[in-house]
């Protein structure tokens, strides 16, 4: 690896919209490089669940932002998979619940939320090696990382990889409801006022459409390997 210029950080930033498959390919990428994985999703994810809980307002910024600002949040390394841990409990299948994922794009809409969890990931990421992985991790949390990837894959593809997490999961969804979430939670991640899903001015595109998982991480594990 060629040296990072002074105001690099040594950090992989992966956007990108839902669907395109950055949590495994930053999960296999991070394995590769040996570095961290930081899901920041799983941070959203995690006010939402607090938020459902204590049957708080997914729209009321000031009680969201109480929570957010509470919430003790961290990633346990753990066989089989990185575990979430919320205020010291393992939250990690709850996080991804239909209920979680139904009322996290409200959270994520929340100006002073996204300042709390985004000073959190900044932190984090600046503590250890990290692939980060996002909406906003190229354009706000981590303007200066050394890499910024934005994934994309056609919307077929992407409601098919869906599909398939869903049934894996133990829960099933039909093409067409898929569609129209994955649609609906784009809309949403790209009007955004502050953190919208948007390619980096220095990003590198990498459309996934027809690779497989061990394609897309080997093409960016040269790239890091390369330095470039
Ligand atoms: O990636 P994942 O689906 O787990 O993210 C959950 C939600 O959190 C997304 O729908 C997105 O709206 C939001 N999010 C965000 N900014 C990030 C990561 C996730 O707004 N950096």
């Amino acid at each position: 690896m060629s040296d990072a210029t002074p105001n690099q950080i040594e950090l992989v930033a992966i956007d990108g919209p839902v669907g395109v498959g950055k949590s495994s390919v930053a999960t296999g990428l991070a394995a590769r490089l040996g570095w961290q994985h930081l899901d920041t999703g799983a941070m959203y994810r995690a006010v939402a669940l607090l938020a459902l809980q204590s049957r708080t307002d997914p729209t009321d910024e000031a009680a969201c932002m109480g929570l957010a600002r509470g919430m003790q949040f961290e990633f346990k390394t753990a066989e089989g998979g990185q575990r979430a841990i919320v205020n010291g409990e393992d939250a990690s299948e709850a996080i991804r619940s239909h209920e979680v994922t139904e009322a996290v794009s409200s959270i994520a809409d929340l100006v002073a939320v996204r300042e709390e969890l985004g000073r959190r990931q900044r932190a984090m990421g600046l503590a250890s090696r990290s692939v980060a992985e996002g909406r906003d991790m190229g354009t706000v949390v981590f303007p200066e990382a050394r890499w910024k990837i934005f994934l994309e894959a056609a919307p077929l593809e992407r409601a098919r990889r869906r599909g398939a997490q869903f049934e894996a999961e133990g829960s099933a969804m039909d093409n067409e409801a898929l569609l129209a979430s994955i649609a609906e939670r784009d809309r949403r991640d790209r009007s955004r006022s502050v953190g919208a899903l948007r390619v980096a001015d220095d990003a590198i595109m990498l459309d996934t459409t027809g690779l497989t998982l061990d394609r897309v991480v080997g093409i960016m594990e040269s790239i890091i390997r390369a330095g470039v």
